[in-house]
């Protein structure tokens, strides 16, 4: 293979949905429907700090988009299209080709086409993704729009990331029939996508869950101005961590990151609506709390208040 063209053209071009102008024009063109707005985020993955140098290169192209597709799904939008900048030390066949298979598959499943991107050689491997999505301006679930009675819920499950990331960063690993299953959690993660746009009218704020759950409920009662009571039974614990000695196992529900799920809060009268939201998209939904006016996040277990750990989560300059 030659060059960067045919690198782009073997790997990353993909059709373009009918109405857009995808890869190979000096911009992509992608038309939003009338009355909303676009929606958009990007992420950054270095090398060494944000995957391991050996991690599946058919994982690393999923996780890249599902980071940012998470990050749609918490402001309740739908997904469009996606620009993916690489930045690569050397053209290795076998790990673009797994790279573009993992990426293009989530892109596929996830309705968010691959239009357009920049390559570059670089030292180490850096990957920027940018998703582009839509919402109408009134259904945006911002982290401010949270509500002293709303009921505070979880998707997905919680913990496995961070304990795949202990055990891998082990050599040897001290657990490997646990590895087996946290593992794709963390490196596989499936933000609920599809069923996010249906938060609307239900859901008032959310975040997705990169840095534990306790640091990002943390920014949405904050940017709202309140406080929250979460019921720490009720937390939907990934059920590999039964077998963890304590604390561990609390604080990885806590504070563990990468987890890509979502926290919202929704109006007190829309439980039952939420079950069936979440039961049509295969998503497992968990009524976790509630948010209280006073200021502060209290977690309670059998009834009584838990100690929580100073720093709630994961912050790249602490
Ligand atoms: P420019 O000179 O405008 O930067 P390039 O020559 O870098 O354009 O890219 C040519 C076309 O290929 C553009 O449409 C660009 O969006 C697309 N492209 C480049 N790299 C990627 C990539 N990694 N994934 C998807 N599309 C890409
Ligand atoms: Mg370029």
């Amino acid at each position: 293979m030659s060059g960067e063209f045919d690198l782009i053209a073997r790997y990353f071009t993909v059709p373009a949905p009918v109405g857009m102008l995808g890869v190979g024009d000096d911009c992509a063109l992608v038309p939003v429907a009338p009355g909303y707005q676009l929606a958009t985020s990007t992420d950054l993955l270095i090398q060494g700090r944000h995957f391991l140098p050996d991690v599946s290169p058919v994982a690393l192209g999923h996780k890249a988009l599902a980071v940012n597709l998470s990050d749609l799904a918490a402001m309740g939008a739908r997904p469009l299209a996606c620009l993916l900048s690489l930045g690569l030390p050397r053209v290795d066949e076998a790990w673009l080709a797994g790279f573009s298979q993992g990426f293009l598959q989530l892109a596929e499943r996830a309705g968010c086409a691959l239009v357009g991107g920049d390559t570059t050689r670089s030292d180490i491997i850096v990957i920027n993704v940018t998703v582009l999505g839509q919402v109408a301006p009134a259904q945006a679930l911002r982290r401010s729009a949270a509500l002293p009675g709303d009921t505070i819920w979880v998707t997905g499950s919680l913990g496995a990331p961070d304990v795949a990331l202990e055990l891998l960063q082990q050599s040897p690993c001290s657990n490997p029939g646990m590895l087996a299953r946290v593992r794709p959690l963390l490196e596989t993660p499936e933000p609920p996508v599809a069923m996010a746009p249906g938060l609307a009218g239900l859901a008032h704020a959310a975040i997705d869950i990169s840095d534990g759950l306790l640091q990002d409920l943390g920014h949405v009662l904050k940017a709202s101005r309140c406080g929250a009571q979460l019921d720490f039974d009720a937390l939907p614990m990934h059920p590999a961590l039964a077998a963890l000695p304590e604390p561990r196992a609390t604080q990885a529900v806590l504070c563990g990151g990468d987890v890509y799920q979502l926290c919202f809060t929704a109006r007190a009268d829309a439980t039952a609506a939420i079950h069936e939201l979440a039961a049509r998209h295969g998503v497992d939904a968990t009524l976790v709390g509630r948010v209280v006016e006073t200021p502060g996040l209290q977690v309670l277990r059998r009834g009584q208040p838990i100690e929580l750990p100073e720093r709630g989560g994961f912050d790249h300059f602490a």
